[in-house]
């Protein structure tokens, strides 16, 4: 069993991968400041001797004797990194060179949560790890895009420079039950809004698409990713090829819902990508990994989360 760091694990993802590692019995160290993370989404976890939580910033150092490390702090949805888009960039950044150095000094394997943004609004479909990406540098979605690029040149550089074990993994659209209901993301706000039987908000014609990974699914694509043989590196896709358009998804949600909502539309914030889907080829090659979960299956999950704490919200 090893001692393992979980940077943002109060966060959506990095809940479920802290309860998949305490369950497994590791001694598990969950890191948040808490800015999108929840303490209840750990809570469960709380009677485990295994695991610890820290109130802690990443853009401060800190000195733990680990083996592991998942860099997942980084507010991922639109709405939050660019509700400071400075303290996103400095999360992304300094963040990771203080996980890089922490890896350095205890000799531990670590593993960055990057992510499709970093292929920008792509002019390849779909999009393959070799893709270098189309990114505004200065628009509104940058602070986050080009912090993720920005961290993966420092795995890279730490991996080139001082052979530090690393491992990439670029997600694709995750979902699932932990999702905090008022971020701002598109399946959140689209069951919230039917749920209550309020508009669906559809950004834009609708025609843009994106491919939803259920959150187990990509749990398990990251634990094999971590756990992979030593020199592959990555970076490496992880995401659900199946691609959808908004205006596809906002009628599954209602038809899954049984909601009178309508579908409104609204202007499309800018770069928003018009299309993004993965090509998982070398996950399954790799790591023998693909997607399970169809997005009705997922989304009935997610559902039924949200009917349960929608009225504590
Ligand atoms: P989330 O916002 O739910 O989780 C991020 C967590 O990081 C939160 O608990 C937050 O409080 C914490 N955090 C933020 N800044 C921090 C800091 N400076 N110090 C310590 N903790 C900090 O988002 P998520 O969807 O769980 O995403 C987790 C990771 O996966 C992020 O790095 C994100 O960029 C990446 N990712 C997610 C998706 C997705 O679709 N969910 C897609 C691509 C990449
Ligand atoms: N979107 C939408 N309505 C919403 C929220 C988002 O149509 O209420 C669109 C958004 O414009 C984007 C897609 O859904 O094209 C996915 O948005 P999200 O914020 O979930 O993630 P992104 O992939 O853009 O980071």
């Amino acid at each position: 069993m090893k001692r393992i760091l979980v940077t943002g694990g109060a966060g959506f993802i990095g809940s479920h991968l802290c309860e998949k590692l305490v369950k497994e019995g590791n001694e598990v160290i969950c890191l948040d400041n808490f800015f999108t993370g929840k303490k209840k989404n750990v809570k469960k976890l709380m009677d485990y001797d295994n695991f610890e939580l820290i109130r802690h910033d990443i853009t401060k150092e800190i000195y733990l004797e680990i083996d592991q490390i998942y860099n997942l702090a980084c507010p991922a949805s639109p709405p939050h990194y660019q509700y400071n888009p400075i303290k996103t960039a400095k999360t992304s950044v300094i963040g990771a060179i203080h996980m890089l150095g922490l890896a350095k000094r205890v000799h531990a394997r670590i593993l960055q949560a990057s992510t499709s943004e970093v292929y920008g609004d792509p002019e390849i479909h779909p999009q393959p790890e070799c893709y270098r990406g189309c990114v505004n540098p200065i628009g509104i979605r940058s602070c986050y895009d080009e912090g993720k690029r920005m961290a993966e040149t420092l795995f890279f550089d730490y991996h080139r420079e001082h052979n530090t074990d690393i491992k990439v993994i670029r997600i694709f659209n995750t979902y699932g039950p932990n999702m905090d209901p008022n971020d701002g993301r598109v399946v959140s706000n689209f069951i919230m809004q039917a749920l209550k039987g309020e508009d669906i908000t559809v950004y834009g014609d609708g025609s843009q698409t994106r491919s939803f990974c259920y959150v187990d699914d990509l749990i398990e694509g990251m634990y094999r990713m971590m756990n992979s043989k030593e020199g592959f590196t990555g970076p490496v896709n992880l995401g659900n090829p199946v691609e959808y358009t908004m205006l596809e998804l906002a009628e599954k949600v209602i038809q899954l819902t049984g909601s009178k909502s309508q579908i409104i539309h609204m202007p499309l914030p800018s770069d928003d990508p018009a299309q993004r889907k993965p090509v998982i080829d070398l996950a399954q090659k790799e790591l023998g990994w693909e997607p399970h979960i169809m997005l009705e299956d997922g989304l009935q999950r997610t559902i039924d989360y949200f009917k349960e704490i929608i009225w504590k919200e």
